[in-house]
């Protein structure tokens, strides 16, 4: 079986099983039923029918006054744009619904805290060329575009995406493949952005094609959320023949929910593995979203379900304007112990800082260290009960 024969949401029932399939919700176009399915299934409708203004958005769920004047006051800094699909995900009453918080701007997004930070990572400060951040020897990260299928209202590279001033020019591209070429300890490059799915095919094979011919890049990662925000992209053949032929291409998308987890989704995902692409998940931990422990665990399971490894899961960065979306960090080693022991290893992400200003991720864990006395190790595990392990002597 590969990816042709799997084109629609029915064909999935020729791989799962039906209570597989029971969890995976098959949605309706919700408040675009007049669109015809020609348009509804093709990625360049959904992304030229973006919700951009408020007229549009009010016909679509009713806003409260606080996202109208975060819309009114904020949308200057950081522009909204939802595609249709994900927009039919929203509920249209309650403002707290997890798709709707990702999508609509807020009035938290208007304060900037002295802490706040414009490039929280330090991208910016490690680029030798536009476009390219090189901190570790041998990985690269490589912003290819700067445009997204939908605007995250807690993206930590808001300073970037949707700016077209910032836009990944040919000749940035030009010059990150030269500098790849050139750096043969670079053996890793995320491909990222924005979003690489938002290029065309042929501009993906070609920048695909060339860290192909390179032959010290033998690790190459996608980063991208249209399997979230606009798995309709995933139905074009012409996308999974590129992914197909510059194998092998590993690809990290970004669950945060499980509404987010249609069928259609499911759908995405499966033809992504077909295409031989090695899935994997980064969510953001989103205080009123995912900072609790059954949304987390339902979260990880889908993802098992669809093939996609739970890889981490990031304290919310120092970006500016999000600090509305921030948990203590208390919270998020909450969840990781509450998941440890009562679900698989398989199913438990790793909770990890992105060190502000460049420090790189920084695993954050439940301590499962009692005590050392002598030879004597004594840990303990999810239920608390306590165990001795004796090391050698050295
Ligand atoms: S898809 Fe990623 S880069 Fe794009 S807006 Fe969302 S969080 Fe930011």
């Amino acid at each position: 079986m590969d990816f042709t024969t799997i084109k629609t949401i029915e064909d999935l029932d020729k791989i799962y099983p039906k209570h597989i399939l029971d969890k995976f919700p098959i949605r309706g176009k919700g408040p675009f039923e007049h669109v015809s399915d020609s348009d509804w299934y093709d990625w360049h409708w959904q992304l030229s029918n973006r919700i951009t203004t408020l007229d549009q958005l009010k016909k679509i769920i009713n806003l409260t006054n606080d996202e109208q004047e975060a819309f009114k006051l904020g949308s200057a800094m950081f522009k909204m744009a939802i595609t249709p699909y994900y927009a039919s995900l929203m509920d249209r009453n309650d403002p707290h619904c997890p798709v709707r918080m990702q999508s609509v701007p807020a009035k938290g997004e208007l304060t900037v805290l002295p802490t706040d930070l414009k490039d929280p990572l330090g991208e910016d400060k490690d680029m030798p060329v536009p476009g390219l951040t090189h901190r570790y020897p041998d990985r690269v990260l490589f912003y290819v575009s700067h445009d997204c299928a939908m605007l995250c209202r807690h993206c930590t590279r808001k300073r970037k995406v949707a700016n077209p001033t910032s836009a990944a020019l040919r000749q940035h591209v030009e010059d990150g493949l030269k500098y790849i070429r050139e750096n043969r300890q670079i053996r890793d490059v995320v491909v990222s952005g924005g979003d690489p799915f938002h290029l065309a095919n042929d501009k993906l094979d070609y920048i695909l094609g060339e860290l192909r011919k390179m032959d010290h890049v033998e690790v190459v990662r996608l980063g991208t959320r249209n399997p979230v925000t606009l798995p309709i992209r995933v139905r074009d053949d012409g996308l999974l023949q590129v992914i197909q032929k510059h194998q092998p291409i590993h690809i990290n998308t970004h669950y945060n929910h499980p509404k987010e987890m249609t069928r259609e989704a499911l759908l995405a995902n499966t033809r992504l593995a077909l295409a031989g692409a090695d899935l994997g998940n980064q969510s953001v931990l989103l205080k009123g979203i995912n900072d609790d422990e059954k949304i987390m665990t339902e979260l990880c399971h889908k993802l098992l379900l669809m093939k996609i490894r739970p890889y981490y899961v990031y304290q919310c960065d120092l970006a500016e304007g999000i600090s509305h979306f921030r948990t203590p960090i208390s919270k998020g080693i909450e969840i990781i112990e509450k998941m440890r022991g009562w679900t698989s290893g398989l199913a438990i992400p790793q909770y990890v800082i992105d060190a502000p200003g460049g420090g790189g991720k920084i695993p954050m864990n439940p301590n499962y260290f009692v005590k050392k006395e002598g030879n004597k190790v004594t840990i303990r595990n999810f239920k608390n009960n306590q165990y001795d392990y004796y090391e050698v002597d050295e």
